[in-house]
């Protein structure tokens, strides 16, 4: 296991647009499970490569435990309806905000091992891959936000 640093809300390095991943090497494939990892150390529910200083377009994300994604080029192909979410991020500690979302999406990409996957999510699972999608356009949740509180420590539990 090895754990990555995250960069946090300060970073000009969030607010990049990242570049296609392309191929998936091994090497790719060992960023990706560092970042599963990074996530689960952090107790998050998602995490996006730039959030570990990788400028590339691929994410993981645990919506519940035990069912890992991993996302590399991906592309939101359809989005439907709205809900409201309140998300927090691992790279913006301390926060939480109300953020509206689409219900329902599909998106598709690549998977842990080059292959095409597409994907149709709801609900929370659909608030946690927006906002990583969010994180390969330079976008955070705070900037779409209606509302951002502080929270204390203790509050703070899951995180994308
Ligand atoms: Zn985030």
């Amino acid at each position: 296991m090895a754990l990555r640093n995250i960069v946090t809300d300060e970073d000009p390095i969030l607010r990049k647009v990242c570049r296609p991943v392309g191929e998936v090497t091994p090497r790719i494939q060992m960023i990706l499970d560092d970042m599963v990892d990074t996530m689960r150390d952090a107790n998050g529910v998602g995490l996006a490569a730039p959030q570990v200083g990788i400028m590339r377009r691929m994410f993981v994300a645990e919506p519940e435990p035990e069912k890992v994604y991993h996302f590399v080029d991906p592309e939101i192909i359809s989005l439907e309806g709205e809900q409201e979410s309140e998300e927090g991020c691992l790279s913006v500690p301390g926060r939480v905000g109300k953020v509206i979302r689409p219900e329902k999406i599909v998106i598709e990409g690549k998977d842990r091992y080059g292959h095409p996957r597409q994907y149709t999510f709801e609900g929370f699972d659909a608030i946690v891959m927006c906002h990583e999608f969010d994180h390969l356009e330079g976008i955070l949740y705070t900037d779409k936000a209606t509302e951002v509180f502080e929270i204390s420590e203790e509050e703070e539990q899951e995180e994308e």
